[in-house]
């Protein structure tokens, strides 16, 4: 079952546009190098603002190679607000898939939830488990 989140908490069902939108962020996740593969797309009126994948940030130089690939310092999100100038009142969707490519629990951290809120971003749409 697949659900989403306001900034006011709401859980919904997703309408045919929103699974649409869903599946791009479920497809953007398959693509990280990423353990942990996330994906997030930010849409308003109907237009693609933004899209991200999480990624490593730390360089092979800076930590060993065994941390990178359990770590992915950017989170998806956060990569995807980076890359819009004015997301408000836009509606951002995130993905995450296990190794099969099966959507899993991707409820923003909190870290993300903060920076979404703080990009104007009002509708939070993320796949669940199953
Ligand atoms: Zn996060």
């Amino acid at each position: 079952m697949k659900q989403w989140r306001s900034s006011k908490e709401i859980v919904g069902s997703l309408s045919k546009k929103d699974e649409s939108y869903l599946s791009v962020a479920t497809y953007l996740a398959s693509t990280s190098s990423c353990r942990m593969k996330h994906g997030a797309i930010i849409v308003r009126n109907g237009k693609v603002l933004a899209t991200g994948v999480n990624k490593e940030k730390n360089h092979p130089t800076v930590v060993s190679t065994e941390h990178i690939k359990d770590h992915c310092s950017v989170h998806a999100e956060v990569d995807a607000i980076k890359k819009t100038k004015n997301a408000k009142n836009a509606t951002i969707y995130i993905a995450r898939v296990n190794k099969r490519g099966q959507a899993r629990m991707s409820k923003p951290c909190d870290s993300c939830y903060k920076e979404i809120m703080n990009s104007g971003i009002k509708k939070i749409i993320y796949t669940n488990e199953g």
